[in-house]
């Protein structure tokens, strides 16, 4: 029996775990975790018997007390980072799935390494801004950093049985997002709507819009990095519309490996929870009589300014990818709130990165520090001048 909490219990990746969990009886959900979805939490409280809840804010966690406490009460509720922490590090789970968005995710994920906790690692934003941290640490502790991004778990699946030979290159798969094929100029006037209407992917708010942005594809840019230890040079984005190939790895001869499949999260998140082995997995399967083509094409960087910048974000290092994670995160809020237009989510990032004095190795202290750093300079510079002037 394997069991598993989760940070993030009520999104898109956690409830696609949550199903993965109830479809495989040797798979037992021990916590789960919200930030303010009480609601749902209950449902999932109710249907698994977890050991441990816990919700971000104190007031709802007290609510959700009432609500099970007489049908539950083996379940604690618990709140804030303290109660992340503590479902991070519970001492009846063997796995913690971070399914959680941002970087409230990297406190946690660190200390359940700490703990020695396998990661099923969805929540990108830590690596991206941790990856210096959290990478040596796994390797210190042995625990198993298993990606859930399905472009990363199709590189790890390629590399399966490849361990010592060298990645020439990894091929990054990208769909394009929404706006794929638009000029800077038409996307002036795009609205949250049409950003949140990803052709071929059901994901929770932020990640589509950074889909849209082709942000995302620069954030996993990153994370590829980290995980696979690769120089970004060695990370090439191909933009491949129908999302069938999740991603591919050229070795030094020239071999080119892909992992292919319909596009469904619970199959790199069984991955993760099973690895190295494969379960079956009820759900639509890839009927080559039935496809009629995949096809390739170069990312438009110059107008998908997100990918351009991650680039550059991790050829300077140090703290500068917390800049453009936290940048976009504070944009993308705006957007999602209709303060700012979609084109000034490049604005604001571009913005924090010239403003930006570089720590070179940052601690996590240094790295919450320049989060905050960013949130202030946004403010400060939208109230006197807005993005713009
Ligand atoms: P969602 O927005 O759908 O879900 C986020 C989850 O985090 C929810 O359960 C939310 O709770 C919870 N949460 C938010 N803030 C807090 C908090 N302060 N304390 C505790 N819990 C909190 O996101 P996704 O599932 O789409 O994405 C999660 C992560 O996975 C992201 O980093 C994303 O980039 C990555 N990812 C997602 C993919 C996808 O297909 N969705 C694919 C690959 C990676 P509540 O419901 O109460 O708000």
């Amino acid at each position: 029996m394997k069991k598993v909490a989760i940070l993030g219990s009520t999104g898109s990746i956690g409830t696609q775990t949550i199903d993965v969990i109830r479809n495989n009886e040797d798979l037992e959900l021990v916590a789960v975790s919200a930030g303010s979805n009480i609601r749902m939490l209950e449902e999932q409280i109710r249907e698994f018997h977890p050991v441990l809840a816990a919700v971000w804010e104190e007031e709802k966690a007290k609510e959700l007390r009432l609500l099970v406490a007489d049908v539950i009460p083996e379940c604690r509720i618990v709140s804030g980072m303290e109660g992340l922490l503590e479902l991070a590090t519970l001492e009846e789970s063997d796995i913690l799935i971070t399914a959680i968005v941002g970087m409230i995710g990297i406190k946690p994920t660190i200390a359940a390494i700490e703990a020695g906790k396998d990661i099923g690692l969805a929540n990108k934003e830590t690596l991206v801004t941790a990856g210096h941290i959290i990478m040596p640490l796994a390797a210190e502790k042995k625990v198993s950093i298993l990606p859930v991004d399905s472009e990363h778990s199709a590189i790890f699946q390629c590399l399966n049985g490849e361990r010592d030979n060298r990645i020439h290159k990894l091929l990054l798969t990208a769909s394009g997002g929404p706006f794929r094929g638009k000029t800077r100029q038409e996307l002036e006037n795009v609205t949250v709507e049409m950003a949140l209407k990803h052709p071929n992917w059901a994901m929770g708010q932020k990640i589509t819009i950074d889909s849209a942005s082709m942000v995302n594809k620069g954030l996993e840019v990153i994370e590829a990095k980290w995980l696979f230890h690769v120089d970004p040079s060695q990370i090439e984005v191909v933009v491949q519309p129908q999302s069938i190939i999740h991603s591919m790895v050229e070795f030094e001869d020239g071999a080119v490996i892909a992992q292919l499949g319909t596009p469904d999260m619970r199959l790199p998140i069984q991955y993760a929870l099973y690895y190295p082995d494969r379960v079956y997995l009820n759900g639509e399967r890839l009927d080559f009589s039935k496809l009629t083509e995949i096809t390739f094409e170069k990312p438009d960087l110059n107008t998908f300014l997100g990918l351009q910048y991650a680039y550059e974000a991790i050829g300077t290092g140090g703290s500068m990818p917390t800049v453009l994670n936290a940048a976009n995160e504070f944009a993308v809020s705006k957007f999602l709130h209709r303060n700012i237009s979609f084109l000034e989510i490049y604005d604001i990032i571009r913005f924090c990165m010239d403003e930006h004095r570089l720590i070179s190795n940052p601690t996590v202290e240094e790295i919450l520090e320049t989060e905050h750093w960013v949130y202030e300079t946004i403010e400060r510079r939208w109230k006197t001048c807005g993005i713009h002037s």
